[in-house]
């Protein structure tokens, strides 16, 4: 068994997990429960962890969440301002060249 990776969030552990599962790579979680006691221990000790059954698995499995990661951080659409006419790239909020917040 090995540990893919650590997330300071359960939800996001379960996302991961589930996209794993979906790829037939059996995965469990560890530390899911331990969120109470944090403060009282280094904070990435007790963040949940997803690992792998299998050890082969595991390179397999950071390969598709490093895609996930990228999928999930990647800018949303171009999209163009209602004010000016500019297209503006899908991670800013507001058009560079007038302002105006995207709607
Ligand atoms: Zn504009």
């Amino acid at each position: 068994m090995k540990k893919v990776t650590a997330a300071d969030s359960l939800v996001t552990i379960s996302h991961y997990k589930n996209l794993l599962e979906s790829e037939g790579i059996p995965t469990f979680i560890k530390n899911e429960h331990l969120g109470s006691i944090v403060g009282e221990m280094p904070f990435q000790e007790v963040w949940p962890q997803l690992w792998v059954r299998n050890d082969l698995d595991l390179n397999r499995a950071i390969e598709l969440l490093d895609q996930q990661k990228l999928a999930d951080e990647s800018p949303s659409e171009p999209w163009k301002c209602g004010q000016c006419d500019t297209e503006n790239e899908g991670q800013f909020a507001a058009c560079w060249n007038c302002g105006a917040i995207s709607c």
